[in-house]
């Protein structure tokens, strides 16, 4: 279950919806317009509004293949709901996690097709990521910024598919991280995200449309984590 609304429907952060089941500070909607979080991307924030009342919408829990939205305080809305999320905090996490597949694509192809060991996006406008390049140069890596933003100032459309798993694990470099995939979807596809021409790899997270939608980046902060790990942390220019 990793099939969200929120793929087919970027650009919804207000949805009308039904409570299918509540419990005290905690429903599950028919439809739901929050990304839920994983792949190193925060979940959604935002907020439930009915007719008499309101909660902030403070995380998420899955239990028994159903997704909880987890609430402040213990009301138990029914009927219909306003799901309202975030837009601001979504607009970093798009940018961010578009501008890490643009660092990931560029060390992929400059590093040997060197693999992710973990990524972190935080709402500050910046995120981590680690990478298995055994004897990196941090200069090299340093050098990849001016790249990064030509591909940012080049708008570059991205696109969005799906295929399925075997066939995702049977080509090269699709899936990026060398630990985790992103789960399939209930149909036993996976979500193929590509920076056209640029890079296609595996992701359930959320992105821009167009790479022109983030402001240029910075890379801020080069770690030696063991031999083998560099930790990459980027921050999105103020605007
Ligand atoms: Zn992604």
């Amino acid at each position: 279950m990793s099939h969200y609304f929120c793929h087919d429907h970027p650009e919804t952060l207000t949805l009308e919806t039904e409570v299918l089941e509540a419990r005290p500070g905690k429903v599950v909607l028919a439809q739901s317009p929050f990304y839920p979080g994983g792949g190193g991307q925060p979940a959604d924030r935002g907020a439930l509004r009915w007719e008499h009342g309101e909660a902030a919408v403070t995380g998420f829990e899955y239990a028994n293949g159903k997704l909880w939205h987890l609430l402040a305080g213990s009301a138990e809305p029914s009927g219909t709901v306003e799901a309202v999320v975030d837009p601001g905090f979504r607009r970093t996490m798009r940018r961010l996690h578009t501008d890490t597949h643009i660092l990931n694509a560029f060390i992929y192809q400059t590093f040997d097709g060197a693999l992710v060991t973990g990524v972190q996006m935080y709402e500050d406008g910046t995120a981590r990521m680690d990478f298995d390049v055994p004897g990196a140069d941090n200069d090299r890596i340093r050098a990849l910024e001016a790249p990064i933003n030509d591909i940012i100032a080049q708008d570059v459309a991205l696109s969005f598919g799906y295929v399925p798993l075997e066939e995702a694990q049977a080509q090269h470099g699709l899936i990026r991280s060398r630990s985790v995939a992103p789960p399939p979807t209930s149909d036993g596809l996976i979500r193929i995200v590509e920076i056209v021409g640029l890079d296609r790899q595996a992701c359930g997270g959320t992105h821009l449309t167009g790479t022109g939608g983030s402001p240029p980046i910075r890379i801020l902060k080069i770690d030696n984590k063991g031999r083998h790990n560099r930790r990459v942390r980027i921050g999105l220019a103020a605007q």
